[in-house]
C-alpha cells in the first residue's frame, strides 16, 4: 500500500521523475519531517486496539461470499461460507468478525449452529467432533455498519472528480481490517486457496473485485449480482470490492506464453488518465516479469480500480488507486510479486512487502531515467538518515499503524537494505537469490519471514549474512566514516575509521567504495575496501597519483556525515601486502611494509569466526624505515582448521592500526586418509592407512621451516616409522601412494 499522506513518497516517486526539481532534494529533510508529523497525527487516532484471535485447528480452503450493498449507505448485509479442513480433531472453530456487526445465524448443511462471541472473534460449535483432515463448511449470515478502523476498511464517499458527486463504496482491509466487514480468518498464517465473490448492488453501478469477472446478472428490478472468481491463494486482507458507476477498459499484454488481461475500472470522468495508466503498468509488468518471474496471476488479470482514498492498495489482481500517477502504478504492481504472491508472515516483517515494492519501483525508474539515479538515491539516503535511530524490523507495537507503515523505515530503509545487499553480493547473485526466494515452492503464494529471504541470499552467495541483518535489519542507525588518505607515488594509503549513530550497532561491516581521481589527467579508479573493523588501514595501487577522492559515488550505502581528509605525511606504518598461505598444512602469514614510523611490534591475531580474536604471537617491527620490510609468521597451533588472521601493529606511543582480515584453510586431518599413532610420538609411530589405499606408500618428513629430515618407503606389513633421530618439535609427514594417486599431509609432534 502507499498512502498519499506520505507526501514525500509522492515527491520521490513521481515528481522526481517527471520534472526533477533539485530544490526538492535540498529540502528533503524538512519536507520529510513535516510529512512525518502529519502522517503520525493522522494515524494517532487510528491506533488499532482490537486484538484478533482464531483457533489454529483448521486450514481455510475457500470462501464464497455474497455481499449486499448500496454505495450511498455505509452498511453491509452478507452471507459468507467458509470451507475449511481440520488440522486437529475438534468440535469448535473460531473465526473473526468485529463485534459491532450482527450475526443473525450460522449454519452447517442448513442446520443452525450455536456460537459464542468474544471481542472480535466468534466460536462456532460444530454438530460433531471432526477428525483431522476432515473438510467441512459453515455459513455466516450477518449485517451491520462496519466501524471506522485501520485505514478505513469499509468506506463510502463521493467522486471528488465529478460535479454530480457520484457515490462510491470500497474496502481496504490492510492490516487488520478484514473482519471489520466480513467473517474470516483474519491473520497472516492461512491463505484461502480460492474465493468466489458475489456483490449485489444497484444496477446503475458496477462492482469490481479480485480475479475474473464471471457474470453480471439482473436479479430483481434495479438490482444486479456481480460474480467474481479468483483461483489463486489469497490472504484475507487482499480480498476487496468497490462499487460505483465504473467504466471498464480492457488491454492485453503478453507475459511468457500468456496473453494477460489488463482490466481497468475507473470513473467515466477519469477514462483518459486511466487508459494511459494501463500502458504504464504494462511496461512495468514486462520489466518485473523479466527480473522476478512472470506476473504471478497471469491466468486471470491485472487491473486498476479507482477509489476515493489518498493512495493505493495492492489488492490481489485489482490494485485500488486513489490517483493514477506512475509512481503509484509501479509500486502497487510490484506488490503483486512482493506482498501478494509472497506475503510477509507477520507484520513485524512488513518491509518484505513495502521495502521490496519500494525497491522495485526504484529500480524501474532508475532503468527508465538513469540520468536522475543519483539525485534520487541521495534523496532516499538523506531521508533514511534524517534521524539517528530506527530499525527496519517492527518490534515495539504491531498495532501502531504509523510505525508499521513508517515511510522512512519500512519503505525506504527497507528498500535500501536491498541496495546494500546488491552491492555486497553483486547484481547477478542478488537477483538470482531474490528470484529463488519469490519462486520458492514453500513460499510462493504463501507467507515468508526475513529469515527465508536471508536463507536464499546466503544459499546463492555462500556467505553468512547474519552480521548484515543484525546490523541493518534489527540494528538501528548508520555509520559515519572518517577517511584519512595519503597518496604515495602511484598508490594510496587509506585509514578507515567509523562511528555509529545508534548504540545498538558498534560497527557496520561494509565494502566501502572510494573513487580516486587525478584532476589533471582525469584518470580515476574505484577502490572497494573490505572494511571489517574501525581503524583499518589499506594500501591500494592506483596506477596514478590521486589528488581527489569521492566517497561512495553511486550511493550504495546508508551513511551520513563522512569526513575525508588528505594526509600529507605517511601513515605510521604502510602495509603493502598481507596474505596467508597454506603451506604443508600450516598457515604461513606474510606481510610487507613500505614505510614505518615509530613502529614497535606486530601482534598476530587469529579467530575461528572473524568475530572474537586472540593473540597467537608477536613479531618485532624494524621501527623507522623507508624501505620495504618483509615479515613472516607460521601458525603452529594445533587444530587450526579454518583460520582468520589479522595483524595489529603497535606503535611505541601506544597507537595501533590493523590490517584487513585474511583467511587460510589448513585442515590437515580432513584431507588425510592416514593417521599417526601415537601423536605426540617418542621413538616410533605407526601409520594407519584407510582401506581405500592399497598401494605401497612412501613418506617424507619435513620440519616446520620446510627442510626434509627423513624419507623412505613404509613397510607394507607393520607400517612402523622410527623417528628417534628427529629433534623434538613439530613435523609434517607427507605421504604418497606409489601409483601417485593418493597423497596427503599429517602433522605430528616429536617429544
Ligand atoms: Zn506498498
Amino acid at each position: 500500500m502507499k498512502p498519499y499522506l506520505l507526501l514525500f513518497g509522492m515527491l520521490l516517486g513521481h515528481v522526481a521523475y517527471s520534472q526533477i526539481d533539485k530544490q526538492i532534494f535540498n529540502n528533503v529533510d524538512k519536507i520529510s519531517s513535516i510529512e512525518r508529523e502529519v502522517h503520525r497525527k493522522k494515524f494517532r487516532e487510528r491506533k488499532e486496539t482490537t486484538r484478533l484471535g482464531t483457533s489454529e485447528n483448521f486450514d481455510v480452503k475457500y470462501y464464497r461470499t455474497r455481499w449486499e450493498v448500496d454505495p450511498t449507505v455505509k452498511y453491509i448485509k452478507g452471507e459468507v461460507t467458509i470451507y475449511f479442513q481440520m488440522t486437529a480433531a475438534g468440535n469448535k472453530v473460531t473465526f473473526n468478525l468485529r463485534d459491532s456487526l450482527i450475526i443473525s445465524s450460522i449454519k452447517n448443511n442448513n442446520q443452525p449452529l450455536s456460537y459464542s462471541r468474544e471481542n472480535s472473534s466468534f466460536e462456532v460449535s460444530l454438530p460433531m467432533t471432526l477428525q483431522a483432515g476432515t473438510l467441512d463448511s459453515v455459513s455466516i449470515y450477518y449485517e451491520g455498519k462496519p466501524p471506522l478502523s485501520n485505514f478505513g476498511a469499509f468506506e463510502i464517499s463521493n467522486h471528488i472528480t465529478d460535479l454530480s458527486s457520484t457515490p462510491i463504496m470500497w474496502t481496504l482491509s490492510e492490516p487488520y481490517g478484514s473482519s471489520d466487514w466480513w467473517p474470516c480468518k483474519n491473520d497472516l498464517t492461512d491463505k484461502a486457496d480460492s474465493i468466489d465473490v458475489y456483490i449485489v448492488h444497484p444496477s446503475i453501478y458496477k462492482a469490481a473485485s479480485n480475479g475474473l469477472l464471471q457474470s453480471e446478472t439482473l436479479i430483481q428490478a434495479g438490482k444486479t449480482a456481480t460474480h467474481w472468481k479468483h483461483r489463486y491463494p489469497i490472504a484475507s486482507y487482499l480480498v476487496c470490492f468497490a462499487v460505483t458507476n465504473y467504466v471498464q477498459l480492457t488491454d492485453h499484454v503478453t507475459i511468457g506464453n500468456s496473453n494477460v488481461l489488463m482490466q481497468t475500472y475507473c470513473y467515466p470522468e477519469s477514462t483518459g488518465a486511466f487508459q494511459a495508466g494501463a500502458q504504464k503498468a504494462i511496461s512495468a509488468m514486462i520489466f518485473f516479469s523479466n527480473l522476478f518471474g512472470d506476473y504471478p496471476f497471469k491466468k486471470e488479470k491485472y487491473g486498476h480500480v479507482q477509489f476515493e482514498w489518498g493512495g493505493g492498495m495492492e489488492h490481489q489482481t485489482a490494485s485500488f488507486m486513489g490517483g493514477i500517477d506512475e509512481g503509484l502504478i509501479v509500486h502497487e504492481l510490484a506488490h503483486q510479486w512482493f506482498g501478494d504472491k509472497v506475503t510477509c508472515a507477520n507484520w513485524s516483517d512488513i518491509w518484505l512487502n513495502e521495502g521490496f515494492a519500494t525497491f522495485l519501483s526504484r529500480i524501474y525508474f532508475e532503468d527508465k531515467d538513469p540520468q536522475n539515479k543519483l539525485v534520487y538515491r541521495n534523496g532516499v539516503k538523506n531521508l533514511i538518515t534524517s534521524k539517528p535511530d530506527g530499525a527496519v524490523i517492527v518490534t515495539d507495537d504491531m498495532y501502531d499503524l504509523a510505525r508499521l507503515f513508517d515511510q522512512r523505515l519500512s519503505y525506504y530503509k527497507g528498500s535500501h537494505l536491498l541496495y546494500m545487499l546488491r552491492w555486497i553480493l553483486g547484481d547477478a547473485t542478488f537477483f538470482t537469490a531474490v528470484k529463488n526466494y519469490i519462486n520458492d515452492p514453500a513460499l510462493a503464494y504463501g507467507f515468508a519471514t526475513t529469515n527465508h529471504l536471508k536463507g536464499h541470499l546466503e544459499a546463492a552467495s555462500g556467505k553468512d549474512l547474519t552480521y548484515f541483518f543484525d546490523q541493518w535489519y534489527t540494528g538501528q542507525g548508520y555509520p559515519s566514516y572518517k577517511v584519512e588518505w595519503s597518496p604515495s607515488g602511484n598508490s594510496v594509503d587509506v585509514k578507515l575509521s567509523q562511528t555509529t549513530s545508534h548504540n545498538s550497532v558498534s560497527f557496520f561491516q561494509l565494502p566501502v567504495p572510494l573513487l580516486f581521481k587525478n584532476s589533471v589527467t582525469a584518470e580515476q579508479k574505484l577502490v572497494v575496501l573490505d572494511n571489517t573493523s574501525s581503524g583499518q588501514v589499506f594500501t591500494e595501487n592506483l596506477g596514478f597519483t590521486a589528488d581527489v577522492v569521492e566517497f561512495d559515488p553511486e550511493v550504495w550505502l546508508i551513511t551520513k556525515n563522512n569526513v575525508l581528509t588528505k594526509i600529507s605525511g605517511p601513515l605510521p606504518v604502510v602495509f603493502v601486502s598481507f596474505k596467508a598461505e597454506c603451506n604443508d598444512g600450516l598457515s604461513r602469514l606474510t606481510w610487507e611494509t613500505s614505510e614505518e614510523v615509530n613502529a614497535h611490534y606486530f601482534e598476530v591475531q587469529k579467530s575461528s569466526d572473524a568475530v572474537s580474536w586472540k593473540m597467537i604471537g608477536a613479531v618485532n617491527a624494524v621501527g623507522d624505515s623507508k624501505i620495504r620490510n618483509v615479515y613472516a609468521f607460521v601458525d603452529t597451533s594445533v587444530g587450526s582448521e579454518k583460520g582468520y588472521y589479522r595483524i595489529l601493529e603497535h606503535d611505541r606511543d601506544g597507537k595501533t592500526q590493523q590490517t584487513r582480515i585474511v583467511v587460510a584453510e589448513c585442515n590437515v586431518s580432513a584431507q588425510s586418509e592416514v593417521t599417526l599413532l601415537p601423536n605426540p610420538v617418542g621413538q616410533c609411530m605407526q601409520l594407519n592407512v584407510s582401506e581405500q589405499i592399497t598401494e605401497p606408500i612412501s613418506i617424507y618428513i619435513y620440519d616446520i621451516s620446510g627442510v626434509m629430515r627423513q624419507e623412505g618407503p613404509v613397510s607394507s606389513e607393520q607400517k612402523l616409522i622410527n623417528v628417534s633421530k628427529l629433534s623434538p618439535g613439530l613435523y609434517l609427514l607427507k605421504w604418497t601412494s606409489d601409483n601417485q594417486k593418493d597423497s596427503g599431509t599429517v602433522r605430528f609432534l616429536k617429544e
